[in-house]
């Protein structure tokens, strides 16, 4: 029988075999160049009856996912996260928060950690390493500890106490400080850790499973709409790895012929830390290395985006939008008052869709992911000045219009 998946590079199309190859395509990397692979599927071999109970998990979706056996899937029982209605605007613009906070770890990270930790497990690796900023490291942890693997992770010297002290507790060794990058490679180059960290923008050493995680976000978005699709998603982008991953979702999905089209994939980015918005204004497909970043919305704080995210913009004809802390801070709080603690990153793509909300036409449907929680940062509490304690009695509170 042939493989129903396989790896494939994205730049020569070589296949090769679903295996631990963490360096990218060798066919690219013997001609001197540095190219990603991603996995490929038999898609003509799938149908919709293939696909499990929405109760079970994002594993309900294994025909699209990497081949892994059942003993060796880890699940926390990610997915299958709300899409609410969030945001009416004058011209009757209307929108749906995909919360993706509602995840195990509070963040869509868990997707692609599921499947990374899984595959870790089935290549029969012991230990997992990550670089974060702090989402990601709390999911690699999370989904470690369930799979009975031991993890690491490199943390940005940025990432707050509040998400350090998550990995820690789902028993991960947290290293802060020194070269992360170099730290990561020289652990991979040991031979016996798996990278948790996806596709780009490390393509020289990363894993290519961990993108069909983020895949599914597309997949639950396409049946909470009664197999309809959306006509803009707006996503928080930094590495640009979630972006790039709902794109190849909806991408299979009209490649399975279950859907006619695919939404315009809208880039949010912090105008801190803009590589995309840069690269798309000028027209190109690659983004250039900022030499820093500074913006409240860390989880985007990257310094470059990948090829892959800004191949998803122009792929569905979407744009990248880039927004100034204080939007992201007022969409922040727009969202807190309509009862959405979402983090600064996961503002960003409200803001950005604001920017551009006059675009709007009757009957369209915009979807934002909103990544994951604010209440992880500490930022909630930073500035909150706690209540006065004290012993008031029923008339003492006539005053307080409650
Ligand atoms: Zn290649």
């Amino acid at each position: 029988m042939a493989d129903r998946a396989w790896l494939q590079c994205v730049a020569c199309s070589a296949r090769f075999g679903v295996s631990p190859m963490f360096y990218g395509c060798p066919s690219c990397q013997a001609l001197g160049k540095t190219a990603p692979l991603e996995v490929a599927y038999d898609l003509h071999t799938i149908d919709p009856n293939m696909v499990g109970e929405p109760t079970s998990g994002i594993w309900r979706w294994s025909p699209l996912l990497p081949p892994v056996r059942e003993v060796s899937r880890a699940s926390l029982g990610e997915g299958a996260t709300p899409l609410l209605p969030i945001f009416s605007g004058r011209n009757g613009l209307h929108v749906l928060l995909k919360n993706e906070t509602a995840n195990p770890t509070w963040s869509w990270k868990d997707r692609p950690n599921c499947i990374s930790v899984s595959m870790a497990r089935e290549f029969g690796f012991r230990r997992t390493a990550a670089i974060s900023t702090g989402n990601h490291g709390c999911a690699a942890a999370a989904y470690s500890a369930a799979a009975g693997l031991s993890c690491v992770v490199f943390c940005h010297a940025g990432a707050p106490a509040s998400q350090l002290a998550l990995m820690a507790s789902y028993g991960a060794r947290v290293i802060r400080g020194g070269n992360q990058e170099a730290l990561f490679r020289q652990l991979l180059q040991r031979g016996d850790y798996y990278p948790c960290s996806v596709f780009c923008p490390r393509p020289g050493y990363a894993n290519p499973f961990g993108i069909e995680g983020f895949k599914t976000i597309a997949f639950e978005i396409y049946e909470q709409l009664n197999h309809g699709i959306p006509d803009r998603i707006f996503i928080p982008a930094g590495s640009g790895d979630g972006i790039y991953g709902v794109w190849k979702g909806f991408r299979e999905l009209r490649e399975l012929d279950w859907v006619t089209k695919t939404p315009r994939m809208i880039a949010c980015q912090a105008s801190g830390a803009d590589s995309a918005f840069r690269a798309f204004q000028r027209g190109s497909h690659r983004a250039q290395l900022l030499d820093s970043t500074s913006t409240v919305a860390l989880s985007i704080a990257e310094r470059i985006i990948g090829d892959h995210a800004l191949r998803a913009v122009y792929q569905s004809e979407g744009s990248v939008l880039a927004v100034p802390d204080e939007e992201i801070l007022e969409a922040a709080g727009i969202l807190m008052r309509q009862g959405f603690a979402l983090e600064p990153a996961s503002a960003t793509a409200l803001a950005c869709l604001r920017q551009v909300a006059s675009e709007w036409t009757a009957g369209e449907t915009w979807v934002m992911i909103g990544s994951g929680t604010a209440v992880k940062w500490g930022a909630l509490a930073a500035g909150f000045e706690m209540p006065r304690l004290w012993d008031p009695d029923v008339d003492d509170l006539a005053g307080l219009s409650l």
